[in-house]
C-alpha cells in the first residue's frame, strides 16, 4: 500500500515526501484507515514502529477539511516524547499552517498560557502540566476538544498520571474521537481503554 492507497490526501502526500517517508508502516496501514473513517483507535505498537505518524496524519487530514473545527490534545508521558510528537505534527502540517504548543513541566506556566490563549489546533501535553493549566490558567478548557490521543499509555499509568487521567477525562466531551496507544496491553491499560473509547477498532503490529 502507499499513503495515498490508505486515503491520505494531497497536500500531506506532499508533506510525507518533503520528511522522505516513501512507504507507510505497518501501523500506518493498519490505523489510518480506520482513522479517517473516524473510528476511534487502539494501537499496540511501540516507539519506532511509526505509530506518531498513524495518528498524527488522520488528525491533520481533519484539520485540513475543518480548519475552524479542530483541536485536539495528545497526552504524553515524557517531555522528551511530546516534543517529538510535537516536531512531526509540525512537519507534516506546515503547509497547513497547524499550531502546535507543547504543555510539559519544567517550563514557565506563563509563556505556556499565553501560547494556549491563542487557540492552537494541537496541544502535545504530560498530564500534570494539563492538569495545572486546566485549574490555574483562566479562560483555558478542553470543552471543545475533538481529539484526545493518549500515547504511550502504559507509561503514562506507570508514572501515577491515573487520577490525573482521571480528572483530564471528566473535563472533555464524550462526543469526541481517543485514540489510545500503548507498547503492552495491562490490566491498567485496559481499563483506561474501557473509560476513555468508544467501540475502537483494535490494530497490533
Ligand atoms: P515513531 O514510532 O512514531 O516514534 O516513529 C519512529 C521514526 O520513524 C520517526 O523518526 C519517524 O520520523 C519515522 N517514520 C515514521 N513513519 C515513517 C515512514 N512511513 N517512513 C519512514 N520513516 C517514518
Amino acid at each position: 500500500p502507499t499513503f495515498r492507497s490508505l486515503g491520505v490526501i494531497d497536500p500531506l502526500l506532499e508533506a510525507l515526501e518533503q520528511v522522505n517517508y516513501k512507504i507507510p508502516t505497518e501501523i500506518q496501514v493498519e490505523a489510518i484507515p480506520h482513522a479517517l473513517k473516524g473510528r476511534d483507535i487502539i494501537g499496540v505498537a511501540s516507539t519506532g514502529s511509526g505509530k506518531t505518524a498513524a495518528f498524527a496524519l488522520p488528525i491533520l487530514q481533519k484539520l485540513w477539511e475543518d480548519p475552524k473545527g479542530l483541536f485536539a490534545c495528545v497526552l504524553a508521558p515524557t517531555r522528551e516524547l511530546a516534543f517529538q510528537i510535537s516536531q512531526q505534527f509540525e512537519s507534516l502540517g506546515s503547509a497547513m499552517g497547524v499550531r502546535c504548543v507543547v504543555i510539559v513541566g519544567g517550563l514557565p506556566m506563563i509563556d505556556q498560557s499565553v501560547a494556549l490563549a491563542k487557540k492552537p489546533h494541537i496541544i502535545v501535553a504530560t498530564p500534570g502540566r494539563l492538569q495545572d493549566h486546566l485549574e490555574r490558567t483562566k479562560g483555558f478548557s478542553l470543552r471543545a476538544l475533538k481529539y484526545l490521543v493518549l500515547d504511550e499509555a502504559d507509561r503514562l499509568l506507570d508514572m501515577d498520571f491515573d487520577s490525573v487521567m482521571d480528572n483530564i477525562l471528566k473535563v472533555i466531551p464524550k462526543e469526541r474521537t481517543t485514540y489510545l496507544f500503548s507498547a503492552t496491553m495491562t490490566t491498567k491499560v485496559a481499563k483506561l481503554q474501557r473509560a476513555s473509547l468508544s467501540n475502537p477498532v483494535k490494530v497490533e503490529v
